[in-house]
């Protein structure tokens, strides 16, 4: 083992040898900090002037590494990596060029912000590294901002371009509303429309028409680059426009023809096609512990076991299923840095306690009326406490001819019947956002990524753990020994835990009738922001359902019939239920006020 590293430490010193500028090269390629902050002040001394260290060998350096990445032979943990190493040494000079008063010349100013009532920014602030890698100067909002921040931001710094960031679907609609100010007063700065749940046809149909000038979905960070250096190019700029607005014109144009052609049934046909129908011979089992459990800190080192890692990998962009991707033909070596370095922050958070998670499960007396479901105070089940409710799917299943609600999987009130309904709440992420601000202000865009990253995965490790708790212990109907993890991802067990905001319940707004019953807020401190997302960003919530017919399924687009049905269900005018189910509606709404 000795002789290995010494000769990994001959081969790394021989690029030491080299002259100056191509060792900062170097050290930019290969993401290694080492000797950047000695190399730049020995740049400095040699070229005199601190813009021409970065003019020369760092953009050098950075222009190799968007070349490598652009051309799919750099993959993004490394670019990361090297963003690190430039903002080391654009430090190391800072001091310099504020005396000399020089403004680093740069490509272009890009305003980034992930939307209102959205604290999701992973996405975000990896489109921030990779246009700072290509030499653009971003000004990054953070999250939850507003659409007056932004506008005022926008001004203030004359920025280039404005890029919207979300990952819930609320979010959707605060973009639309942020195209509509920005055309209202007069900007024709291009937008970027990026996130998990935005899309191209999102963003044709709803943001596009909304403004005059530019507005660009960016499927994902490495994509990013492109798309700005092509709106900021004056030669290519207005070609690139028209042709992005006509190509969002024409997907208008096929999703109206789409529209036309979808046919949804109508509410109560739908509601005769039930998920489960017979109820003559099934006995609901009876939760052990009804009730709340809080689970006020869990150990990590519990949950790290459990830990799905194949999501981590496609939030740094790169696809492949775990274990098998660390033996990746092009991308193994990263991925197996990755995910020691993975190893690496989970051991320290193990130990020193920056990081907490903390969950509920509860386990209630229910029963089904109607598309919704009632929640019983106590089992002699004569007190309501809360209604739940859902919405179903308003067109037949190719596969099994059933429009299922989730309520399905309940018994009816009328039949005498006891069930019960679950729901759970955990986040894996307490200290975690405050602990990325940290690296993220020493400079070290990596290591929070990675934090931000890691308390996903314990939220969702923690999740599917609970779950099984559940299942085994506290309602108690799954008597099987532990599953093992693969099992465990593989989600072939008895019962579901849909998540609000998911296809099978993509009503956000149910949220809080689930955190009231589990007191989230005060037992764990979990919190929601007005779009309903959750606080820590870190968290993952649910319902839990155990009937043996229960899977997850996708309640689609919905009629005119259900929305005004389930707006009088939940106390809403129309015009409430259309902007909360707008990424549902199976209809364009009469006045569309958003
Ligand atoms: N092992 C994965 C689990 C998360 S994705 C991870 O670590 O990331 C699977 C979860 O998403 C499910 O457990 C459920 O909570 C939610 N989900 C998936 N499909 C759904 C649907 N159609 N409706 C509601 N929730 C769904």
């Amino acid at each position: 083992r000795f002789q290995g590293q010494k000769r990994a430490v001959i081969q790394d010193d021989g690029w030491r040898e080299l002259p100056v500028g191509e060792r900062l090269q170097h050290a930019l390629i290969h993401g290694n900090g080492d000797h950047v902050e000695d190399d730049t002040r020995e740049a400095l001394a040699e070229l005199q002037q601190p813009l021409k260290v970065i003019e020369g060998p760092l953009m050098d350096g950075m222009n190799v590494v968007g070349d490598l990445f652009g051309s799919g032979k750099m993959f993004l943990p490394q670019v990361i990596r090297s963003a690190r190493v430039m903002k080391q040494a654009v430090r190391v000079l800072e001091p310099a060029l504020l005396a000399a008063r020089a403004e680093g010349r740069n490509q272009g100013k890009v305003l980034l912000a992930t939307v209102k009532g959205d604290v999701h920014d992973i996405g975000k602030n990896i489109v921030g590294v990779v246009l700072g890698c290509n030499n653009y100067e971003v000004i990054d909002l953070g999250v939850m901002v507003s659409v007056d921040r932004i506008l005022d931001a926008a001004r203030e710094h004359a920025v280039d371009v404005i890029g919207l960031s979300g990952l819930i679907t609320p979010s959707l609609d605060e973009m639309v509303h942020v195209a509509g100010r920005m055309q209202q007063e007069g900007l024709r700065t291009p937008l970027l429309i990026g996130g998990a749940t935005t899309s191209r046809v999102h963003t044709a149909v709803r943001i596009d028409p909304r403004y005059d000038a530019a507005v660009v979905h960016v499927v994902d960070a490495s994509r990013a680059p492109g798309v700005v250096g092509k709106l900021l190019d004056p030669a290519a700029s207005a070609g690139f426009v028209a042709e992005t607005k006509q190509a969002y014109a024409e997907a208008r144009e096929r999703r109206e023809r789409e529209q036309a052609t979808r046919e949804l049934v109508p509410l109560d046909q739908a509601r005769a096609a039930a998920l489960v129908t017979d109820w003559a011979s099934y006995t609901p089992p009876r939760p052990r512990v009804p009730g709340l459990t809080v689970i006020p800190d869990r150990p990590l080192a519990k949950l790290r076991p459990f830990i799905d890692w194949t999501p981590f990998f496609i939030t740094w962009q790169l696809k492949g299923k775990f274990p098998g991707i660390l033996d990746h033909p092009r991308y193994g070596g990263e991925a197996r840095r990755l995910y020691q370095e993975a190893q690496q922050l989970l051991d320290r958070l193990e130990v020193d306690g920056t990081v907490q998670a903390r969950g509920v499960a509860g386990l209630w007396p229910a029963a089904r009326r109607g598309d919704d479901l009632v929640i019983y105070t106590d089992e002699s089940r004569t007190e309501i406490r809360t209604v739940v409710h859902h919405l179903r799917r308003q067109r037949a299943e190719a596969k099994t001819g059933v429009c299922p609600g989730l309520a399905d999987l309940v018994a009816p009130e009328d039949r005498g019947i006891e069930d019960w309904v679950g729901g759970f709440a955990v986040s894996g992420g307490f200290g975690a956002d405050e602990l990325a601000a940290r690296f993220e202000a020493a400079g070290d865009d990596y290591q929070a990524i990675l934090v931000k990253a890691i308390a996903d995965r314990l939220a969702e490790a923690f999740a599917e753990r609970l779950h099984w708790q559940v299942r085994h212990e506290l309602w108690g109907y799954e008597p099987d020994p532990e599953p093992d993890n693969e099992q465990l991802i593989a989600e072939t067990y008895r019962g579901i835990r849909p998540a609000p905001g998911y296809p099978a319940c993509p009503d956000h707004t149910e949220k809080p009738a689930l955190f009231d019953l589990l007191e989230a807020r005060e037992r764990l401190g979990v919190t929601l922001t007005e779009s309903c997302m959750m606080v820590p960003g870190a968290s993952v919530s649910g319902w839990y359902f155990s009937h043996p017919e229960a899977r997850y399924f996708g309640i689609g687009r919905i009629g005119r019939d259900q929305v005004i049905d389930y707006a009088g269900r939940k106390g809403w005018d129309l015009a409430t239920a259309e902007r909360w189910l707008a990424p549902i509606l199976g209809y364009e709404p009469a006045a569309d006020t958003a």
